[in-house]
């Protein structure tokens, strides 16, 4: 059995298969581009006024003439000489005579004769083209994550689409005879499904594509599902079934289908039975069906490579925080605790259990805590991960 590092490492350094796929600017929110993008246009594009109030040709004294108005989004060039002006507004198109913009605060206008009460600097308020990006200047690099900054600041450019990487299409499969949907009353000795909808959540802005799968713990029907999953999607995720029971079918029907195994249980709490595995470029992983301990090792596994192959190499989201409480360790397993983090503080949540999730739905981090027996002072640095 391996360690949590070691597991963790041989995932780190699985060949991924990144592709490219071109979208439109409304779908790449959270994307990643696979390619640089250069700016069609000067942006500001002209002259542009930084104010409401009036464009001027500077002149000696502090009085001007006022021969015009030019709204936002007007395109007449109206000719101005020295001591002339005309009224302007913010974001409309500087006159190309004019070399200042007097915020309409610092004005006072008597019938067409403007006074400005401060001394004018040249071309002040004025933004002057290309200020933010020139032409064919890259406008954001390859690799760069987008954000809603990142895609107005595209549109703004008036790029329509970009290439970006694609997300991986997952399939989750859900194995267990006791699984019944929510939504009809329990029959003795069932549960509900959960993992399945659980799974679904924590994928959803990391993936292109989601389908679930249910299956009983028959070994033929195990085996096809997986194989056909493996056909359709780049990573499979599978719930239950990987651990030694007489009805756990999983790990068997991966050795016959050919999943190369990464490696098959890690000395790690909970989540031990977890499988790691790839089928030519496919990731395969079999999470315990137990729902904190899926849901754990989707965090600290599945995640992190969910991310590389859509081209976020980032590496999972960790931390130092110290213990707000004094804590036993006595496990020869590493441990990944539910626990809430405040500012520089951690506090292990209770019900620490691989069955429950009743504080896992209160818990912002997991503290990772290596095997061991020792005692742990409040105060005690510990790393944790953000979830
Ligand atoms: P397994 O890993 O299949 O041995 O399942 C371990 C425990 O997790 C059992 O108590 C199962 O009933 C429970 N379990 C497995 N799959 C699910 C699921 N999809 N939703 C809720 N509980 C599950
Ligand atoms: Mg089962």
């Amino acid at each position: 059995m391996i360690t949590v590092v070691e597991a963790l490492n041989i995932l780190n350094n699985i060949s991924i298969r990144k592709s490219e796929i071109t979208l439109p600017l409304h779908l790449v929110n959270n994307y990643i581009l696979s390619q640089d993008v250069f700016s069609p246009i000067n942006m500001p594009p002209f002259r542009q006024s930084a104010m409401d109030g009036f464009a001027i040709q500077t002149d000696e004294n502090n009085s001007y003439k006022i021969i015009g108005e030019i709204k936002a989004g007007d395109t007449e060039n109206i000719k101005l000489s020295k001591g002339q002006s005309v009224k302007i507004f913010t974001g409309a198109k500087v006159p190309d005579d004019a070399n200042a913009v007097i915020q309409i605060e610092k004005c006072s206008v008597n019938e067409s004769i403007l006074t400005i009460e401060i001394e004018p600097k040249i071309n002040q308020n004025i933004r002057p083209i290309g200020e933010q990006i020139f032409i064919n200047d890259i406008a954001l690099s390859k690799d760069t994550l987008l954000n809603p900054a990142a895609i107005g600041f595209l549109a703004g450019l008036g790029i329509t689409e970009v290439k970006v990487y694609k997300k991986p299409s997952v399939g989750i499969i859900v194995t267990g005879n006791e699984l019944i949907e929510p939504g009809i009353p329990l029959p003795d000795g069932k549960i509900y499904e959960s993992n399945g909808i659980m799974l679904q959540m924590a994928l959803s802005e990391l993936t292109s594509e989601i389908q679930v799968y249910k299956v009983f713990d028959e070994y033929q029907a195990t085996k096809q599902v997986i194989e056909n999953a493996i056909a359709i999607h780049d990573v499979v995720l599978i719930s239950g079934g990987i651990s030694v029971g007489d009805y756990d079918f999983v790990y068997d029907s991966l050795q016959v289908i050919g999943v190369q195994t990464l490696f098959y249980k890690v000395n790690q709490k909970p989540g031990k039975p977890l499988f790691a595995g790839t089928f030519n470029d496919k990731v395969i992983l079999a999470l315990p069906g137990n729902p904190a301990a899926s849901l754990t090792c989707f965090y600290i596994y599945v995640h992190p490579i969910l991310k590389k192959i859509a081209g976020n190499s980032k590496t999972t989201s960790t931390a130092i925080k110290e213990l707000s409480h004094d804590f036993v360790v006595d496990n020869p397993r590493s441990q990944f605790l539910k626990a809430n983090y405040l500012d520089a503080t951690v506090s292990v949540l209770s019900h620490q259990q691989s069955s429950m999730l009743n504080t896992f739905a209160l818990a912002n981090c997991l503290i990772y805590l290596p095997e061991g027996n020792y005692e742990l002072k409040k105060g005690s640095k510990v790393d944790i991960y953000h979830i």
